[in-house]
């Protein structure tokens, strides 16, 4: 197979919602479709339960269903899917974030009960920097929900992106009718069923009295009061708007029935990108390149203390990638050779020979690779696009046992490069500090330390509100700014000067002053 008919049918996406929006049921329903699983229920679920804070078995188990679940590739219409799973748990956000580097596209699941959320928000926060086209999945329409025109209105002012819907409810909850395709021009109409498809029914014209006897002569009435008030707000559906990231197409349904979901699968992959060419600090790449070259977007630990092996999880950007070729590790400016390499299918995961742009391999590392770090056949560039955020709470590590100080720093190391928690190591006295998106990290670096490099800790909590990446055009006002605010400058893995900001009006307070230094709240400026 050549490789433009390799990169043409690949899909690489994920799904992004807030926590108990549907995401799990969602994923599962594409599965079954895919053939990628046979029943329902097969899909674990990838969030942390609230009652699980504290309950190492459960973070354990987690670990392992997370890698599993990691990506789930299937086939459908001849179309290669690969699905990224992003927890869902907002303590896990950054790994979210960077698996968002990863794709191409995102579907995203609201609930039509309770609208945008807070994680949903800041989720596509992250797909904006980046304008990664986003179809938008309004769940749960067998409850009784908000009104759809009042969700789009939300999720254009909150999600800050242009909608259009392609399908539209008729009537919800307990009254709940079914769903009109507006580009199909066809009525769905709906009947629980956790795995039942049914046959849309074509409508030539929306005002023939075939809609009445389907839905009832009110539902009729108030579908042609919307579709009219619909095609007279919103501009006809363009797809280079949603490929650039200024429109979000908007489909109607209730995943648990899995009614909608096909539907959207269909647009999907009609609509959707294939893998799209990347930046990086040398060029943009196309996908159709011959030579191979991808990044490092994950890394997870295996679970078993005794073997320090790793997976590193890499999205192939370019060309084709072959299982035990020699190729440039850029940032070691070194040759690495992968004689492991794994493709995930479903929830099977296979050794793989040769993989292509928009694939994921899982490859198997004793400690070279970091997140970020891009692969190539002998260039020497780097992908962009890959930046560490702002974390939300810090706290200060204190070593407590002297014997194993070793043990401490390098096992700090390894957690951070595996994108735990972020290191903020303080120009003055060397104090080390933790910054981590959730609570819930701290716990878990504390016990990983312990049980896999045998290093005692304690945590104390710092009061920072954010630590902010700083440059100025200015290199003298730089080093001014340095001076003065000594004891808050600390730098981060890569070296680079971060300020820690102790409280929002004092941050306010410093940008102010210092109008020459710039402050950044991801790494990549
Ligand atoms: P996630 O946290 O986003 O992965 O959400 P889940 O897929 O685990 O769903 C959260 C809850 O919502 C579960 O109890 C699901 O059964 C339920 N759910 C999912 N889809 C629907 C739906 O269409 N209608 C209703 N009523 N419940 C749903």
């Amino acid at each position: 197979m050549s490789l433009e008919h390799e990169i043409s049918k690949r899909r690489t996406f994920g799904i992004i919602s807030h926590p108990d929006a549907g995401k799990t049921t969602l994923t599962e329903k594409l599965l079954l479709f895919g053939g990628a699983i046979q029943k329902a229920g097969a899909v674990k679920s990838s969030k942390i339960k609230d009652h699980a804070r504290s309950d190492w078995m459960e973070i354990e188990k987690q670990r392992g269903i997370s890698v599993a679940t990691s990506v789930m590739g299937f086939n459908y219409k001849d179309v290669k899917i690969n699905l990224l799973d992003t927890p869902g748990h907002q303590d896990f956000a950054e790994d979210t974030y960077r698996t968002l580097t990863a794709v191409d596209s995102v579907i995203m699941v609201i609930d039509c009960v309770k609208g945008v959320e807070i994680q949903t928000e800041k989720l596509m926060e992250v797909c904006r920097m980046r304008n990664t086209p986003v179809i938008c999945f309004i769940n749960k329409l067998d409850r009784e929900g908000r009104d759809p025109f009042e969700l789009l209105d939300e999720v254009e002012e909150k999600l800050n992106i242009k909608v259009r819907p392609l399908s539209w409810p008729i009537s919800m909850g307990k009254t709940f009718k079914g769903v009109y395709s507006l580009y199909e021009k066809s009525l769905h109409l709906f009947t629980p069923s956790k795995t039942k498809v049914e046959e849309g029914i074509e409508v030539k014209d929306i005002n023939d009295t075939v809609v009445d006897d389907y839905v009832g002569e009110n539902n009729a009435k108030q579908l042609r009061a919307d579709v009219e008030l619909i095609e007279g707000v919103y501009p006809d559906f363009n797809v280079e708007d949603y490929l650039s990231g200024k429109v979000a197409p908007v489909f109607f349904g209730s995943a648990v029935n899995n009614f909608g979901v096909q539907e959207l699968l269909d647009t999907f992959i009609r609509i959707a990108p294939p893998p799209i060419p990347r930046e990086t600090t040398l060029r943009l790449v196309k996908p159709i390149e011959s030579k191979f070259s991808g990044f490092i977007f994950k890394i997870h630990a295996n679970m078993d203390p005794k073997h320090r092996n790793r997976i590193a999880f890499l999205r192939i950007c370019s060309g084709k990638f072959e299982r035990g070729n020699n190729y440039l590790h850029v940032r070691q400016a070194k040759g690495i050779r992968f004689s492991n390499a794994t493709a995930f299918m479903a929830q099977d995961r296979e050794t793989v020979d040769e993989a292509w742009p928009g694939d994921i391999v899982g490859l198997y590392d004793t400690g070279n690779l970091k997140i970020g770090d891009t692969l190539t056949e002998g260039e020497k560039m780097i992908y962009t696009g890959i930046p560490s955020f702002s974390p939300e709470i810090f706290k200060e590590v204190v070593n407590m046992d002297a014997m194993k100080t070793k043990q401490l720093e390098k096992g700090l190391l390894q957690l951070m490069e595996e994108g735990v928690a972020q290191l903020f190591t303080y120009e003055l006295g060397k104090k080390k500090a933790v910054g981590v998106v959730g609570a819930l990290q701290f716990e878990v670096i504390q016990f990983r330390l312990k049980n896999e490099y045998g290093a005692s800790c304690q945590f104390v909590p710092q009061n920072i509100y954010k630590a902010c990446w700083i440059s100025s055009k200015n290199p003298q006002k730089l080093n001014e700014f340095i001076d003065s605010k000594q004891r808050h400058i600390a730098r981060d893995k890569d070296d680079k000067l971060v300020f820690m900001a102790e409280s929002r009006a004092w941050l306010k307070m410093v940008q102010d002053n210092f109008p020459d230094i710039e402050f950044h709240f991801t790494s990549e400026f």
